[in-house]
């Protein structure tokens, strides 16, 4: 399969919200990270996007989402080119006029907790479940998993300076066990983001910008694969992009504990490399995946219905498949120490 990787960040506030930097100068944290491209999601507005800031910015493709609703129930939308009206007490609303419009979206940090060291304890996660055609969840958020992570504002601070990564170096194993359920019933894309603000606060007599863009933007990246090379045309380059992140073609990658650049998940019969992440396959005797790892210090983990199913600390392995269900696979990161992280988090292959 020939498959065009590129490197992306989701979930980041601008000054068009409640962030701190402009579109142009988070544009240029993103080149300086390395990034291909990044999808600002202000809240409640597409300002960006009205300003025609959409586009190639220091060789980096900015596009634009939007987060909708304040209080809870956020979800972030993309592939709309006009606000969506807040709904917070009905969330399903949110979601089909996303749907209408021809957008797609997924549950921001949906298991969120409340930490009454930060914010008075306010925290923002989602209360109706009862919801149907969304298209994923965000199982990895660097802001929401780090606010929720300290006892005391002292420690927080000692960490965020010996430590950064810490707080946010496992995904919330209750939003994983969510996307396994929910994702044995339907295809249930995952996604992740930093939630970058670049937040200012204020420290004694001492201001500080705590986790700068270009920080974030080397922790939870978007690694997206495509069939043929990004185009030049920026609305051409916008669909490849959202269809990839619609159909879960991508992965998530901890670029901050070494490049996950190169890793592959793919299935097929006979030996083959048939389909990658999000996409199906009928099922035969034949049936196995073909998983590589970016690294050889990495663990990988097939994951079977929510199930670990083996694991292999080889860098490149093919495995076959006892029977049908929704395989994905895990890479974790063996540290300096011995220690195994979290690293990589494959979107599924469905084999029916
Ligand atoms: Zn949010
Ligand atoms: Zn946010």
């Amino acid at each position: 399969m020939d498959e065009h990787e590129y490197t992306g960040h989701l979930h980041i506030h601008s000054t068009f919200s409640d962030g701190s930097a402009t579109v142009p100068e988070i544009a240029a944290d993103a080149a300086k990270a390395g990034l291909d491209f990044i999808v600002i999601t202000d809240h409640n507005t597409l300002e960006g996007l009205d300003r025609g800031l959409e586009g190639r910015h220091n060789g980096v493709l900015v596009l634009f989402g939007t987060e909708i609703n304040m209080r809870k129930n956020h979800y972030i939308a993309f592939g709309v080119r006009a606000k969506v009206p807040q709904n917070e007490e009905d969330p399903q609303k949110v979601i089909d006029d996303v749907n209408g419009m021809g957008g797609f979206g997924y549950l921001a940090h949906p298991v969120e907790k409340s930490n009454p060291v930060f914010l008075q304890g306010r925290f923002y996660p989602w209360d109706k479940w009862d919801v149907s055609g969304f298209t994923g969840l965000e199982i990895w958020n660097f802001g929401s998993l780090w606010r929720s992570a300290f006892r005391n504002k002292l420690q927080a601070f000692f960490l965020y300076f010996t430590d950064p990564y810490k707080g946010a170096r496992y995904p919330d194993p209750q939003g994983l066990a969510l996307w396994d359920s929910l994702s044995r019933e339907r295809p249930l894309v995952a996604f992740a983001g930093s939630d970058a603000h670049g937040i200012k606060v204020r420290f004694g007599p001492f201001k500080l910008k705590i986790f700068p863009y270009d920080f974030l933007f080397r922790t939870l990246n978007t690694h997206i694969l495509l069939e043929e090379e990004l185009p030049a045309e920026v609305g051409r380059a916008r669909k490849q992009v959202f269809d990839a992140l619609r159909a879960g073609r991508f992965f998530i990658g901890s670029d901050y504990l070494g490049h996950t650049r190169g890793f592959r998940f793919t299935a097929g019969n006979d030996g083959k490399d048939e389909v990658s992440m999000g996409q199906e396959l009928p099922f035969s005797s034949t049936t196995g995946l073909h998983i590589v790892s970016p690294s050889p210090r990495g663990l990988i983990r097939i994951i079977k219905n929510g199930r670990l199913l083996h694991e292999s600390s080889l860098q490149e392995i093919r495995f076959k498949v006892p029977e049908p269900g929704v395989y994905r696979v895990e890479v974790h990161r063996r540290t300096l120490l011995g220690r195994l992280l979290p690293w990589i988090y494959s979107n599924p292959i469905y084999l029916k």
